[in-house]
């Protein structure tokens, strides 16, 4: 897998000014297929792991290289996966601590002109 240059930009850029640089700095993230979306609507998948970059990646699906804010939309909330989960939150859930985030990044207008 490789990353996706602007996607990489985008991701960096999040992590300084909404996670204060506690995400893994250097993660993969690209534009790939791997979900069934006649039966999920999926827009990305996260991978998290302890090991920060080392085992970290997002992936977005192909389709939403043309809606950017769709795509920037979907790389908040594989962020918001990665904070819940060195928050200690269960992979892949959308729990409360990951709900917290999507909530402190709304309220503080990291969606603002992309939602
Ligand atoms: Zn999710």
């Amino acid at each position: 897998m490789k990353s996706d240059h602007y996607l990489n930009k985008k991701y960096k850029i999040y992590n300084r000014v909404y996670f204060r640089n506690r995400l893994p700095r250097n993660i993969c993230v690209f534009y790939g297929e791997g979900y069934c979306l006649e039966k999920v609507h999926v827009h990305g998948i996260t991978r998290c792991t302890m090991k920060g970059c080392c085992g970290s990646w997002i992936r977005i699906i192909p389709e939403l290289k043309e809606m950017k804010c769709v795509a920037f939309m979907s790389l908040l909330h594989a962020m918001c996966h990665l904070k819940a989960l060195y928050a200690g939150e269960v992979y892949l859930n959308h729990g409360w601590k990951w709900q917290r985030e999507m909530k402190r990044l709304a309220n503080i207008g990291a969606f603002n002109n992309i939602w």
